[in-house]
């Protein structure tokens, strides 16, 4: 798979069953849309606080300007989610962060689900960063 922003190929990191994309060059990752969950599994927090980026309430936005997937090609939709807007894909449902996005995004979910976030950053860290 390559990198949406850069085209760079994603490397493949794992821990506790999870399997995410990344992106050694600008520190993009992407979920296959069940990994999101997962990561909510992994990390023992409610679902319930990672739906803003699975349901498609969300008024998605659409332009042609828009990344492409890096599993299927397709242009990806915007979802307004967690403060931010977050490339998702419309066929797939996998989702694309930028960046630092998944460390906003973290940060949200921990203060919902009242956890530490530092441990949820440290989390991600340690599957993508540590290696
Ligand atoms: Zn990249
Ligand atoms: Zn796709």
């Amino acid at each position: 798979m390559k990198c949406p922003n850069c085209e760079k190929d994603l490397v493949s990191v794992e821990k506790d069953g999870l399997n995410l994309d990344l992106c050694p060059t600008c520190k993009g990752i992407w979920f296959d849309a069940w990994e999101w969950e997962d990561l909510a599994e992994a990390i023992s927090i409610d679902k319930e606080n990672f739906n803003e980026l699975v349901a498609s309430k969300n008024n998605p936005l659409f332009d042609e300007e828009f990344k492409k997937c890096p599993l299927c090609n397709r242009k990806m939709e915007k979802i307004q989610a967690y403060g931010l807007n977050i490339d998702r894909c419309i066929a797939d449902g996998g989702i694309w962060f930028d960046g630092q996005e998944i460390f906003k995004v973290l940060d949200v979910i921990a203060e919902k689900s009242n956890i530490d976030k530092e441990q949820l950053k440290e989390y991600i860290n340690q599957i993508c960063f540590e290696k």
